[in-house]
């Protein structure tokens, strides 16, 4: 090959290279308030009181709350938001393909997430817990040695079980803790072990009303983070900024207000920038 027709060549790969850019999944849904755009934000479909796929397709929670304020922060209005769920073992992979421009869905802020995606925030702090039926004796951690219990693939709950909680439990792992609701309540498991903040939006559900009891441990702490792409720092910045407004401004507390009622006794708003170790 000729000099100059390597040169052309090369420009018509690049060529190429930029249009596909340009198409890129991270472009079409950042138009904001300039334009019709849509913007896609990753939550939880089954959990009460933080994310909740109503029967009507509407969605309702403390997450679904933040995420609404923050995308009216970055200027996409609610109508122009896009919900998609992200499961537990689903939101490093959700954010690293573009999937989703953000996630809040009780997405706890660690050390070995953060290798591969960032965070904003934090914007809660719980605590992990566990349920077990109103009559059950189980008290402690340790009580659950020997006992079946059901957490999530992908949670932090489930790995702290295995490391420290106890590591004799035997311990199942579904993909949402709605299948492990329904374990506890037929029999088949004995605990759910996640947050305070999802067990208790389950256990003050009408249809569980005084069939369930927080044990009331605090076992870990868990700053909820909003997930984001790894090194966009300046969205990273905006979504600081955006949860920093809303506790200022009364929007979180009256989030917290709307969707605990008095089922869950939250932690006051943690700061942006403090991880509560
Ligand atoms: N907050 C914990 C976590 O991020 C448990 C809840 C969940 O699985 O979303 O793993």
């Amino acid at each position: 090959m000729k000099l100059s027709k390597v040169v052309a060549a090369s420009a018509a790969v690049l060529a190429l290279t930029a249009t596909a850019t340009a198409c890129g999944s991270d472009n079409k849904d950042d138009s904001g308030s300039s334009g019709g755009g849509k913007i896609k934000v990753g939550i939880k479909y089954d959990q009460p009181g933080l994310g909740l796929k109503q029967p009507d397709g509407s969605f309702s929670g403390f997450d679904v709350d933040v995420a609404t304020y923050v995308a009216k922060e970055l200027g996409y209005k609610p109508s122009q938001i896009e919900f998609v769920e992200t499961k537990s073992a689903d939101r490093e992979n959700a954010l690293q393909r573009g999937d989703v421009k953000f996630i809040a869905a009780t997405y706890s802020i660690t050390d070995e997430r953060k290798a591969k995606v960032d965070f904003a925030g934090p914007y809660l702090l719980a605590h992990q817990d566990l349920l077990v039926k109103a009559d059950s004796d189980i008290t402690k951690g340790t009580d659950l040695n020997g006992k079946k219990l059901c957490s999530v693939t992908g949670s932090t709950s489930a790995e702290n079980v295995k490391n420290t909680i106890a590591p004799k439990a035997n311990l199942r792992k579904y993909s949402g803790y709605s299948e492990c609701i329904a374990g506890l309540q037929s029999g088949a498991v004995d605990a759910v072990t996640t947050d305070d903040s999802i067990l208790a939006g389950f256990a003050a559900q009408d249809k569980y009303k005084g069939q369930f009891k927080l044990a009331g441990l605090k076992l870990s702490n868990e700053n909820y983070g909003v997930g984001i792409k790894k090194g966009d720092s300046a969205l990273e910045k905006k979504i600081n900024a955006a949860l920093t407004k809303m506790v200022g401004d009364g929007a979180w507390e009256a989030a917290v207000k709307k969707n605990f009622g008095t089922s869950y006794k939250n932690e006051p708003a943690p700061k942006v920038g403090v991880i509560v170790k």
